[in-house]
């Protein structure tokens, strides 16, 4: 059926171009409750709502924190509030990193610019530095090719990770999976050739003052050495001085620190299934956040969008055939505690999870889906989306889930990821600018309605959708 679809939409095109593409006829029966969807997302919508209350009760929700603790209540309590059914906490196991009281790089050579200070933000899971902090020269490289041709240079030095963002992509998704790995590595890169701290630009592609945090990873068996992120004008200003030849000095102070795993949850409710109860579709977020700005599109707004979507249904009555279960994971950010947890103690119904699509590239604009579905579910997918038209996000594109969901994976789950549009997403990443006056109310509310909208049609549909065959 398909095929066919396929063959005569091809030809369609080619001999009427002014005919729009229809999805299958099943499908097409989804389109007025579609519009309703996104009617009430976009007339009465709560996203907004729920997320000023969020960042009002938890700004800052780093795993292992009060902020955290305070943020799985919240959102225990909106799922009540908004009548999900089965409403629990289920727990799991998270990293423990404290930033600290000092954060400070300063200038000590070239001496006319001794004393300046640059913005930087420790990495999580960084160890701090010597008490009162460290001094030494500063290498820069690119990459960590550059890195190992330097030989000892790099011994006893500050090592400079400046590869920026690459600004020609037209994402920015990929542009700062092309660079992240400076973050990510970086330190266990420099200790490797004798470097004493990591410094890395800020992964954004901006030209500003604010550092952007990040997850990063000791290796074992390499020693650990501290690492933060300095904001683009600041890593400019160390680079035009490296260019002009100078020998750039500089002190770096840190007393973050890491405690033993701590206790969480991740925070599930349900909108139990009309017919086949036992079969799942997961819709979620993450519920931590860094411990700077309030995590407003990373990830506390996409998280109610997630509880709003089944509001949503409920207002209007819409009970799928299938159960939606949302769930916020805890500790997306440093550790994946809560993503281990749900799939480990969600083992035995693998088998029915038939899709699960996280919210976690920020609420911005619809642009679309991402799933790592086969043919023959995309091409489900990809009819309903068509019902999406006019939004902005009525294509699917092929890529994963995110990482919460990603573990699913192994067990042929079909997952997939919200995709906003990206261009402002880097602006703002685990910076002091990822605040709510940086969400359009508009724009995240429309994407609750997508998500709402998505997850019902594949939930209510009569066929299942097909399940990907498990990775070797
Ligand atoms: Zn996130």
């Amino acid at each position: 059926m398909k095929t066919t679809l396929v063959a005569t939409l091809a030809l369609a095109s080619f001999i009427a171009p002014q005919e729009t593409a229809k999805p299958a006829p099943e499908i097409e029966g989804y389109r007025q409750t579609v519009r309703d969807i996104l009617s009430e997302a976009l007339v009465n919508g709560e996203s907004y709502q729920k997320l000023s209350e969020l960042v009002e009760v938890a700004p800052h929700r780093l795993s292992g924190s009060p902020g955290a603790a305070a943020a799985v209540e919240w959102a225990r309590q909106a799922m009540l509030e908004d009548g999900l059914e089965n409403v629990r906490l289920e727990p799991c196991m998270v990293t423990h990193w404290e930033r600290g009281e000092t954060e400070r790089l300063r200038v000590v050579a070239p001496p006319e610019l001794a004393g300046l200070e640059l913005p930087i933000l420790a990495l999580g899971g960084s160890i701090a530095t010597p008490e009162h902090g460290l001094i030494a020269e500063v290498v820069e490289v690119q990459n960590f090719d550059e890195l190992k041709e330097l030989g000892d240079a790099a011994n006893g030095k500050i090592v400079f990770f400046n590869r920026p963002m690459d600004a020609t992509l037209l994402s920015t998704f990929p542009a700062y999976g092309g660079a992240v790995g400076q973050r990510v590595n970086g330190a266990r890169e420099a200790s490797r050739a004798g470097g004493v701290a990591a410094l890395v630009r800020s992964m954004t592609t901006r030209l500003d003052d604010f550092p952007h945090t990040g997850g990063m990873r000791y290796a074992e068996g390499i020693a650990k050495i501290p690492t933060a992120a300095v904001s683009t004008k600041g890593a400019e200003l160390i680079s035009d001085l490296l260019e002009k030849g100078e020998t750039v000095k500089l002190h770096l102070e840190l007393d973050c620190k890491s405690f033993e795993p701590a206790p969480s949850f991740n925070v599930v409710g349900e909108w139990v299934g009309r017919e086949k109860p036992e079969e799942i579709v997961v819709l979620g977020g993450h519920l931590d956040s860094w411990d700077v700005g309030q995590g407003a599109h990373d990830d506390g707004g996409p998280c109610c969008q997630t509880i709003e979507a089944v509001r949503i249904l409920k207002t209007l009555g819409l009970r799928p055939r299938r159960t939606l279960r949302v769930v916020l994971f805890m500790n997306e950010e440093n550790g994946l505690g809560g993503a281990k947890a749900y799939y480990n103690d969600h083992k035995d119904e693998m088998d029915k999870h038939v899709f699960a699509v996280e919210s976690d590239s920020g609420a911005f604009t619809p642009r679309g889906f991402t799933s790592n579905a086969g043919p023959e579910a995309m091409a489900i997918l990809r009819d309903i989306a068509m019902l999406f038209e006019g939004t902005g996000g009525e294509r699917v594109l092929e890529g994963g889930g995110g990482a919460d969901v990603s573990p699913m994976k192994q067990s042929g789950v079909v997952v997939g990821s919200y995709l906003p549009d990206s261009q402002r997403y880097f602006d703002l990443h685990h910076s002091e600018r990822d605040t709510i006056d940086q969400i359009s109310p508009r724009e995240i509310e429309l994407g609750a309605g997508l998500i709402a909208a998505l997850v019902y049609v594949i939930a209510d549909l009569e066929e299942t959708l097909p399940r990907n065959a498990p990775p070797e």
